[in-house]
């Protein structure tokens, strides 16, 4: 193990944690703990069963990220770039590092314009909806406004105060409300989070690839096909949850360019 240079935070303890796959590899939890800081895990190691290893944070886009471990839930997998953390779930399940991976994607885009153009997208819509007075807008407003109802398109909301936290999950409890919303703020919104949960996954499959070109297979029990069909029924719940903004088209799964990407 490679050692952990002396620190005025020191003395650590470090400690490999290996989690047994399906296929006889390991995804190994490599955590070291501090006085100050705590226990933290410092890499995520992929070690296959004739010893080949891979190490996850050679991937990351700079040694501030960190990872986090969580219990299981719907919110397991995220890249939280406030805080530089990325989150993951059970390693010993099939797709586990390639969720990782998409995480890492979504940490890699955090630094592109292509992230802002989200950023400032979803926080436009934001605003317009958690606007009161824009909740009451009707059709008959608009025309007053000298513009066209046809510019709006009416979308089903949810309250965040009700269920913060919740929205792609539709709960029986969540606060649901319609509104009219400029057509173009739903759309930008649609069209930019698709392109970066699609940049997200192109990440990771490019990176299985090329791993798997070096004679590393980080999931040999999948098969592209397998990787495709999860990857697309984790877009589809993004796009039912636009649906319902109004997007019409199909910004995360009409463009199958995936499909080229051959995991050889
Ligand atoms: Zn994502």
């Amino acid at each position: 193990m490679e050692k952990i240079p002396n620190s005025l935070e020191g003395p650590y303890i470090c400690r490999q944690e290996p989690i047994l796959r399906k296929d006889g590899s390991f995804a190994i939890e490599e955590i070291t703990e501090s006085p100050r800081s705590g226990s933290h895990v410092r890499d995520i190691i992929w070690r296959s069963s004739d010893d080949k290893e891979v190490s996850f944070n050679k991937f990351l886009p700079g040694q501030k990220y960190r990872f986090v471990k969580m219990p299981p839930g719907p919110y397991e997998y995220a890249a939280l770039f406030k805080d530089k953390v990325i989150t993951y779930g059970d390693l010993a399940l099939p797709m586990a590092l390639l969720s990782l991976l998409h995480e890492i994607g979504h940490a890699h885009i955090y630094e592109t314009a292509q992230e802002k153009k989200y950023q400032l997208a979803s926080s436009a819509y934001e605003e317009y909806i958690n606007d009161l007075n824009n909740r009451q807008l009707t059709e008959e407003d608009i025309k007053k406004r000298g513009e066209n109802p046809k510019d709006y398109v009416y979308v089903t909301e949810f309250d965040p105060k009700g269920k913060e936290g919740k929205e792609f999950v539709e709960e029986p409890d969540n606060q649901f409300f319609q509104m009219l919303v400029p057509r173009k703020l739903a759309e930008d919104f649609g069209q930019t989070h698709a392109q970066n949960e699609r940049d997200a996954w192109a990440y990771a499959l490019k990176t299985l690839r090329k791993l798997k070109q070096e004679g590393l297979d980080l999931e040999p029990g999948l098969k592209l096909e397998d990787f495709l069909n999860k990857i697309y029924s984790y877009l589809e719940t993004y796009e039912k949850y636009h649906k319902r903004r109004g997007v019409k088209e199909k910004y995360f799964t009409k463009n199958k360019k995936f499909k080229r990407i051959e995991l050889i």
